[in-house]
Order: structure tokens, then C-alpha cells, then sequence
């Protein structure tokens, strides 16, 4: 469903990802996983429009979207953290792309509403994000970011800034929500216990390569690079 076909990106003369392969199936959840620097968001970016390849091309469903601007792409993305308006509702944050792209103040409302059931947070509706925990934050990043019911969902390392409780807590919802939309989705981590525990298949990567795709248990008990071996050998 989504193919990333030889893709390359160079900042000035450093090459930061090169030739990256990878095809996910509709429905999958894959994963990204790797040290710092190695490329993983840079990629992701490149899927959301954000950076364009210096070479290859990334194709949804069919269609080639590498020259495509992020707002034709129907992606959803969900950051880091904190990334909400903060001058805006929990309800208006989530219906923000729906207003932009011009549907109705009833359809606006009905969204919103699903979108707040699908996430159990109904009574946070007129809240502003500084009242709400890190973890309730980012289910509304995520309500907001399923709201115009994108194609593919991105989640860019979504759990790093909370706490561990919540981290995992957190990763089994996102992992619930993705199956029961059957949403197609990259989430890109550097955690290795996250990554075989969420993902149909994950992608390890490492220098702007994929080192080896597999699943969880491929990658854990057959690793095929030293490198494989050695990071996802580091299980804390
Ligand atoms: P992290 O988990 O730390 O975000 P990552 O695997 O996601 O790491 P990227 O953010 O993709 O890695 O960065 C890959 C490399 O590209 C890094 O060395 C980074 O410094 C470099 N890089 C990323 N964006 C830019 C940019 N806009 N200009 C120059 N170099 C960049």
C-alpha cells in the first residue's frame, strides 16, 4: 500500500538516508527502529511531504506522491509531543483539519465527537491542552490526526517525552485504535522493547539504511547483521 522505492536524501554533501526500500501492506503496522541520527524521521518526513527526496519516489495506494505538497497527501502525523494548538479546545484542536478543509460546523461536530469516544476521553471536549497530561495530549494529537480519516497514519516517536507507565499503557491504545480503523501506519521509535512489542514487522535501521526488515520475532531471534544483533541485543 505504501512503497518507498530507492529513496536517497542528501543535506548539502552528507547523505542522511540511502536507498531505502521498503513496501508496507494496507492494514500493517510497521515500525522504524534505530539509534539516533540514523535516519529514521527524516524518512517519515519524506512520506508526510515534509522533506523532499533527493532521488527515488514513495507511492500510496497507486499513486506517486513524491512531488506532492503535505496538505494533497492525506496523511495524518502525530509528533513527539506537545505539538496541539494550545490556544485552541481539545474539540477544536481535533477538528482543526476538518474546518481548514471546509466541511460543515455539523459534520465538524460529529467528527469530533467520534473521534473523542474512539480515544475514551468524551468529557475533555472544551478543555485546553494545558490542563490535560502528557498522555492525554497525545490521544488528542491522535484523534486530531485520524479526524479527516487519512490513508496512512505516521507516528513520529509519539511516547518519548511520557513516563514509562503511561508509555506502555498508551502503546497498547494506539496499537487497539490502528487495528480497529484498520489504519496503515509507520511509527518510528528508538526503543527497541517498544518496537517488537507494537509492530507487524519492523524495519531496523541504521546510517540511512534499512540493516533488515522482519517481524518482531524475525528481528529479535534471527538477527542478520551484526548491528541487528547488537541493538536490539540491548533490551533494558
Ligand atoms: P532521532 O531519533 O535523533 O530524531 P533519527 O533517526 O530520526 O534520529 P533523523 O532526524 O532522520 O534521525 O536525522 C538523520 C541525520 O540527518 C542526522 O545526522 C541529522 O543531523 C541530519 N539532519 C536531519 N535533518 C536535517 C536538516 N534539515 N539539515 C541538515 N541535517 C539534517
Amino acid at each position: 500500500f505504501l512503497s518507498i522505492l530507492h529513496v536517497e536524501k542528501s543535506f548539502g554533501s552528507t547523505r542522511v538516508v540511502q536507498d531505502f526500500n521498503l513496501d508496507v501492506k494496507a492494514g500493517e503496522f510497521v515500525s522504524f527502529l534505530g539509534p539516533s541520527g540514523c535516519g529514521k524521521t527524516t524518512v517519515l518526513r519524506m512520506v508526510a511531504g515534509f522533506e523532499e527526496p533527493s532521488a527515488g519516489a514513495i507511492v500510496v495506494g497507486g499513486k506517486d506522491i513524491t512531488r506532492l505538497r503535505p496538505n494533497q497527501r492525506n496523511i495524518g502525523m502525530v509528533f513527539q509531543a506537545y505539538a496541539l494548538f494550545p490556544n485552541l479546545t481539545v474539540a477544536q484542536n481535533i477538528g482543526f483539519g476538518l474546518k481548514v478543509a471546509g466541511a460543515s460546523r455539523a459534520d465538524i461536530d460529529k467528527r469530533v465527537a467520534e473521534m473523542l469516544a474512539l480515544i475514551s476521553l468524551p468529557q475533555m471536549a472544551d478543555r485546553y491542552p494545558y490542563q490535560l497530561s502528557g498522555g492525554q495530549q497525545q490521544r488528542i494529537a491522535l484523534a486530531r490526526a485520524l479526524a479527516p480519516k487519512p490513508k496512512l497514519l505516521l507516528l513520529d516517536e509519539p511516547l518519548s517525552a511520557l513516563d514509562a507507565k503511561v508509555r506502555v499503557s498508551l502503546r497498547e491504545e494506539i496499537r487497539a485504535i490502528q487495528k480497529s480503523l484498520g489504519i496503515t501506519t509507520v511509527f518510528v521509535t528508538h526503543d527497541q522493547e517498544e518496537a517488537l512489542s507494537i509492530s507487524d514487522r519492523i524495519a531496523v535501521m541504521y546510517g540511512g539504511r534499512a540493516e533488515q526488515v522482519g517481524t518482531p520475532f524475525e528481528i529479535y531471534n534471527r538477527p542478520q547483521t551484526k548491528f541487528v544483533a547488537n541493538f536490539v541485543g540491548t533490551l533494558n
